[in-house]
Parts: C-alpha cells; sequence; structure tokens
C-alpha cells in the first residue's frame, strides 16, 4: 500500500502526529475540520499561535449569523492547507506551531456572561505563553480580547484596524455593541489611539476618538504602499493587535456580513497591505464579522481563511520571530 493510501493519513486536525505536521495531502472536500488542518484541542504545550473560534453574535445592529462564521473560516481554510502558502517566503506552519483550540463556549443562557467569558479564555491562552488568532464571531468578540492582551502586558496597546466602520461611536451608560466597543477602550485605556489607525472606512464619525483614520477614499487615491507607510509609522515598535472586520472588504469580495458598505477595499488590496506590515510587533490578532447566511460561493469565509493566515505570517515576522 503507497503512503497516498495510509488511512492514518487523513484527519489530521485529529490523528496528526505533531503540531507542524505536513497536511499537504488530505483532501480538501473531506476530513475533520480544524483551521488549515492544525491539531485541534485544548493542548497549549509547545504551541506559538491557537487560532480560537468566538462564535458570538449578540451585539449586532443589522443583520446576526457571526456565530456561524468559525465554523466557515475552518470549512474554507480546508483550501488553504492543500498547499504552502503563497505568496510568503516562508511556510508559516513550519516556522510557527499552530493549534486549532476550537471555540471559547459562550454562556448563551447567562448572557451578561458572555465578555468575561471570552476574556477569560483569551487570558487562558495567553497566560500559556501561546498568541491567540480570534475567528469571530462579531466585533464586540474582539474587545474582551484586547483587555486580555493589554492585562497581560500591561500597557495599552496599538490597534491596526481595517474595517467599514470605525466602531469608536459613544453610547449612553453601560451600552457596548459592536460598533461602540472602541471608544470604551480607548477610554478605558486598553487601546493607545495615539498608536492606533483605522483602514478603509467608509462611514461618518465625527469623534474617532483620536485613532488616525484612512477612510477608504484615501486608501484607493494613495494606494497600498502609501496606506502600508501610514499604519507603520502610527505603530512603530509598539505592540499591536491586528483586528480585521471582514466588511473592510468591498460587499463583491465580502458579501456574507452583517453591515456591507460599498466602495471598499479588494482582498488583493488588503492582503497587500497585510503583507507590507512584515515587521510589526503582532501580539494579537483577529478576523471577524464573517457571516455564512449572508455569503455567496464561500468567498467571504475563504477571503476570512486567507486574511487570517496572512496575519499568521504576519506574527511570525514580528521583531524576534522565527521569520523575522
Ligand atoms: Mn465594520
Ligand atoms: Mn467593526
Amino acid at each position: 500500500m503507497t503512503d497516498a493510501h495510509d488511512p492514518h493519513r487523513r484527519d489530521y486536525a485529529f490523528l496528526a502526529q505533531d503540531s507542524k505536521a505536513v497536511t499537504h495531502d488530505e483532501p480538501m472536500w473531506s476530513g475533520a475540520l480544524s483551521f488549515c488542518r492544525r491539531r485541534y484541542g485544548r493542548d497549549l504545550a509547545g504551541a506559538d499561535v491557537a487560532v480560537v473560534g468566538v462564535p458570538y453574535d449578540q451585539s449586532v445592529t443589522n443583520r446576526p449569523g457571526t456565530r456561524f462564521g468559525p465554523r466557515a473560516v475552518r470549512a474554507a481554510s480546508s483550501q488553504l492547507g492543500w498547499s504552502r502558502a503563497w505568496p510568503s517566503p516562508f511556510d508559516p506552519f513550519e516556522a510557527l506551531d499552530v493549534i486549532d483550540w476550537g471555540d471559547v463556549l459562550i454562556p448563551h443562557g447567562h448572557p451578561t456572561e458572555v465578555p468575561a467569558a471570552i476574556e477569560a479564555a483569551m487570558a487562558h491562552i495567553l497566560d500559556a505563553g501561546v498568541t491567540p488568532l480570534a475567528i469571530g464571531g462579531d466585533h464586540f468578540t474582539t474587545y474582551p480580547a484586547m483587555k486580555a492582551l493589554a492585562a497581560k502586558l500591561g500597557q495599552p496597546l496599538a490597534m491596526v484596524q481595517f474595517d467599514a466602520h470605525t466602531d469608536t461611536w459613544e453610547a449612553p451608560g453601560d451600552w457596548i455593541d459592536h460598533g461602540t466597543m472602541f471608544a470604551r477602550g480607548v477610554s478605558e485605556g486598553v487601546i493607545d489611539a495615539s498608536k492606533s489607525i483605522q483602514v478603509g472606512i467608509r462611514t461618518t464619525n465625527d469623534d474617532p476618538m483620536g485613532i488616525e483614520v484612512w477612510d477608504a477614499i484615501r486608501c484607493h487615491e494613495q494606494g497600498v504602499a502609501a496606506t502600508v507607510e501610514a499604519i507603520r509609522r502610527r505603530v512603530g515598535a509598539a505592540p499591536v493587535y491586528v483586528t480585521f472586520d471582514i466588511d473592510c472588504l468591498d460587499p463583491a469580495f465580502a458579501p456574507g456580513t452583517g453591515t456591507p458598505v460599498c466602495g471598499g477595499l479588494a482582498s488583493w488590496q488588503a492582503l497587500a497591505m497585510l503583507r507590507g506590515l512584515a515587521g510589526l510587533d503582532v501580539r494579537g490578532m483577529d478576523v471577524v464579522e464573517v457571516s455564512p447566511a449572508y455569503d455567496v460561493g464561500e468567498i467571504t469565509a475563504l477571503a476570512g481563511a486567507t486574511i487570517a493566515l496572512q496575519l499568521l505570517c504576519l506574527h511570525a515576522q514580528r521583531p524576534g520571530g522565527p521569520a523575522a
């Protein structure tokens, strides 16, 4: 029997002998799902990065459905597990020990406990010395994840936010949703506005809380290289959380999301911008707002998976990282 017929060389999510196993021979259309065929489980020993799903969508202002985002992104990522990441000069799964930690258990019967549950899961991963790559979920889920990272590092975080929306709208009292959490993040000292930047914005907000805004028109007029330069200048050497709201992309490239806005980035532009950020000190990252029920041909989920893979490459290229 040839290797290709060996029944053990399948279902790498659960049967791989080690986290760095080459998984290219598992058929794209079959098998147990994990992000890019990585080892699926709660054991963080030896891991560099834990992909973690956050299937929560109760903070949306319009269409729901992002609770199914992690599954859709995992399914789409099976296409990316088929070969070495392109056009990366290195194999991120060789450079980094990446596991799929599974999903945060959302306590839906105790809705007020959800933010703490997400924060605790992220803190658990960080305390093991592992970097989380979160797959949302609506964009509110970024907030407890950033709180956990800021607490771990003991300082406010620089933030690079790809989004159609600023998510810094202020709301009265303790109101918080997927469009207001970054105003809270700035006012509570989780986000360092002076080192943070938003890219691809195409909504009106008179007070972006001191965060630099590169709206989509500016990105289109000045191009990828100028946008990258602006991000690098803003963030500098600070530890940074990169959050990618999939609605940063134009609805032509990412229809499967809750609050689509026309005039956004093409997927090639966003991927080129992310590649341009190699060398930033990326300490936390996520892809959020993929809502599969509104998707067409799974293109939004595939965009989300591809962006997540690029974020892994960025983490590997941080100063002192294995691919620096
Ligand atoms: Mn958005
Ligand atoms: Mn957002």
